[in-house]
C-alpha cells in the first residue's frame, strides 16, 4: 500500500470552506461529496478527515490524522502536544472579555471578584493569571454571550470577529486576551513518508499563498 498523509478539517463549520479551497488550491482534487466523514484524493496520496474542529488537536496528537487545520484558539485551548506548523491566514479572530454595556471599566483589576462565563477556561485562567485577577471562570459549552444578560455571570470572555455578536447581546468589548488565525498542525513523531508529503504540501501552500501576494 502507498504511505498516504492524513490530514483533518472542520467538517461544518467557520473553517471548512476555507480549508477545503486551500486543499484544493494545492492542486490536491478529491470527491467530497454526501457528507462523508472521509475522502482520498484522486491526485495526491491523501486522505482527508471531517471532524468537529475540537477534537481536531487531539487526533493528531495520538497520530489519527498526520495533520490538521484549526484556529490557533482551539489549538492553544485544548493544549495537544503538536507542532504548528505554518499560520493560514485565514479565520481570524480574537478572544475578548466584554461586559455589560452600561458597566463602569476602567482596567482589568475591575474584575476581581467577577464571574466569567466562557468556552475558553484555559486562556482565560492564564490572562487572569498573568494579570493577577482574581476572577471565577463559568465554563459553558455554548451561547456564552447571553450569561450576563440573565444574571449567569457577570462578564463573557469569547471569541470576537466584528463584535456585532456582543453588541446585540448588549455587551461591550474590554479587553482582548488572545488573536487568532487558522493554522496547521501535525503529529510530533510524523513518519519519513508523511514528513515527505508535508514538506510538499508546505511547498504548495506557500507558492499559493505568495501567489495572493
Ligand atoms: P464545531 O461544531 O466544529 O465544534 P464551532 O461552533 O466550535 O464548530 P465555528 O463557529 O465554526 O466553531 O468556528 C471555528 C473556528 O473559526 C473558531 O474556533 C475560530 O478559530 C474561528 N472563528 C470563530 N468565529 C469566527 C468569526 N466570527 N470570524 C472568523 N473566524 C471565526
Ligand atoms: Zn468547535
Amino acid at each position: 500500500m502507498i504511505d498516504t498523509i492524513r490530514i483533518a478539517i472542520q467538517k461544518s463549520g467557520r473553517l471548512s470552506e476555507d480549508s477545503l479551497k486551500l486543499i484544493k488550491e494545492c492542486g490536491i482534487r478529491f470527491d467530497n461529496g454526501g457528507g462523508k466523514l472521509k475522502t482520498a484524493a484522486t491526485n495526491f496520496p491523501a486522505e482527508i478527515l471531517f471532524l468537529r474542529d475540537d477534537d481536531i488537536p487531539g487526533y493528531v496528537e495520538d497520530g489519527v490524522a498526520h495533520l490538521g487545520i484549526v484556529g490557533q484558539n482551539v489549538s492553544e485551548e485544548t493544549n495537544k502536544n503538536v507542532n504548528t506548523v505554518h499560520k493560514l491566514g485565514f479565520s481570524k479572530c480574537r478572544l475578548s472579555i466584554g461586559i455589560l454595556r452600561e458597566q463602569n471599566y476602567e482596567g482589568v483589576q475591575d474584575l476581581d471578584g467577577k464571574s466569567i462565563a466562557t468556552t475558553y477556561p484555559r486562556l482565560l485562567g492564564e490572562y487572569l493569571k498573568a494579570h493577577q485577577v482574581q476572577a471565577n471562570i463559568h465554563e459553558i459549552s455554548g451561547s456564552v454571550e447571553i450569561a450576563p444578560s440573565i444574571g449567569l455571570a457577570d462578564a463573557v470572555c469569547d471569541i470576537v470577529s466584528s463584535g456585532s455578536t456582543l453588541l446585540s447581546n448588549g455587551l461591550k468589548e474590554v479587553e482582548t486576551i488572545f488573536r487568532s488565525e487558522a493554522v496547521m498542525i501535525a503529529n510530533k513523531n510524523l513518519p519519513a513518508p508523511q514528513q515527505a508529503l508535508l514538506d510538499q504540501l508546505l511547498f504548495r501552500i506557500q507558492s499559493v499563498q505568495e501567489a495572493k501576494n
